[in-house]
């Protein structure tokens, strides 16, 4: 079969193949230890399990509009603006059948061919992905150990060009769990007002945060007009299979997200909505139990990463990653991954597979029970210890 062009453009993400190899070995009667998927291992909270069924019953079966349910647009509305302390009004929010296709939408409607959009990397491999896609221009963001995986500004700064038209930022952000200070959105706004383009803020990790308070791009002078807030209900929520996401972004790329939704997927699940108003207006609790079991999953994870010989790990502010360095080990990040699979039995992903600046450090999610986090680290310690 021939296929167009421009689909040997397209990125994947290796986690879901990763995934694939690891219930493979499971299939063979292998006990495996899954540290390489980015969902959290919590179950939807009952109080929005039973919004669901109440919205079915209530006949919440067909298509919603295609920019969502007016009332759920009002609460997203509301909670963007309590939370990101800027006024935000309901047709400047659009809800998707998750947050991914708000990557896929921005980048579709906003950039031509031979634009340039800088990217976090090590960063989430679908930027990379779409903006190849399009043809454009990938510029990457490098993202240093030596600042907690934040980027220097110097770096960011060198990254611009009279073509730039975005920049996507993800905080706190998947893969490094990094977050970005005050400091560094200030710089940002400065050079986004100054330089002209727009930024797509990628926030979904927005609520998993141990360390500071999370700010969003959105609030700083006059980046309203130029900012698109990526922000959904998977992460949170534990709601990843609901597909549940939203931006909050200028009225007219409203619009222009819309015209794609109408071409694609047509709308978001109805009673899905009405389930994802009960998650942003209902108890709160869920959230905070399971930030707490998240810190105390982080704080193991990394004490004990850190007491394997030729392993480094900074304790990350938020999300559920950790991003340990394994340069002093002998083997190559992607051969390390695959060595802990076949040898440990532990899922984890190679650094490179969010970008050449992931070179030399492993992904590890302790969205997992702490026994099997405990055990994966023995696993890990025994496994590397024969590696001499
Ligand atoms: N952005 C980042 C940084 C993510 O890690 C993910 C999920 N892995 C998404 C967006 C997409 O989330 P959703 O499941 O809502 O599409």
């Amino acid at each position: 079969m021939k296929f167009a062009k421009r689909m040997s453009r397209l990125g994947t993400e290796s986690a879901f193949e990763v995934f694939a190899r690891a219930k493979n070995l499971e299939a063979q009667g292998r006990k495996i230890i899954h540290l390489e998927i980015g969902q959290p291992d919590f179950k939807t909270p009952m109080n929005i399990c039973a919004a669901a069924f109440q919205a079915m019953k209530d006949g919440y079966t067909g298509y919603s509009p295609a920019a969502g349910l007016w009332e759920f647009r009002e609460v997203i509305a509301e909670h963007i603006s309590q939370t990101r302390g800027i006024e935000i009004y309901p047709d400047e929010v659009v809800v998707t059948p998750g947050a991914k296709p708000i990557v896929f939408f921005t980048i579709l409607a906003l950039i031509e061919k031979g634009d340039e959009v800088i990217y976090p990397n090590p960063g989430f491999p679908i930027y990379e992905s779409v903006i190849n896609f399009v043809g454009a221009k990938a510029v990457p963001l490098p993202l240093r150990e030596e600042v907690d995986f934040r980027f220097r500004v110097e770096d960011l700064i060198a990254a611009i060009s009279d073509r730039t038209r975005l920049l996507i930022l993800n905080s706190p952000q998947n893969p490094t769990g990094g977050f970005l200070k005050k400091e560094d959105l200030e710089a940002i706004a400065n050079l986004a007002n100054k330089y002209d383009f727009y930024v797509l803020s990628d926030e979904i990790y927005s609520r998993i945060l141990y360390e500071g308070q999370h700010e969003s791009i959105i609030g700083f002078p006059d980046m309203k007009e130029r900012t698109i807030l990526l922000d959904g209900h998977s992460k949170t929520y534990a709601m990843t299979g609901w597909r549940l996401g939203y931006a909050i972004a200028p009225k007219r790329l409203v619009e222009e997200i819309v015209r794609l939704t109408i071409n694609s997927n047509s709308c978001t699940c109805s009673f899905t909505q009405m389930a994802g108003i009960e998650a942003l207006k209902g108890s709160q609790d869920f959230v905070t139990q399971m930030v707490a079991q998240f810190k105390q999953r982080r704080d193991v994870i990394v004490e004990g990463l850190n007491t394997i010989e030729g392993i480094s790990c900074l304790k990350p502010a938020g999300a559920f990653y950790v991003f340990p360095n394994v340069k002093q080990l002998p083997l190559s990040c992607g051969e390390l991954a695959d060595y802990l699979l076949e040898e440990a039995g532990v899922a984890v992903l190679s650094g490179t597979a969010f970008g050449k600046f992931g070179d030399g450090y492993l992904r590890l999610s302790y969205a997992n029970s702490l026994e099997n986090i405990q055990e994966a680290l023995e696993r890990i310690q025994a496994a590397i210890s024969k590696l001499k």
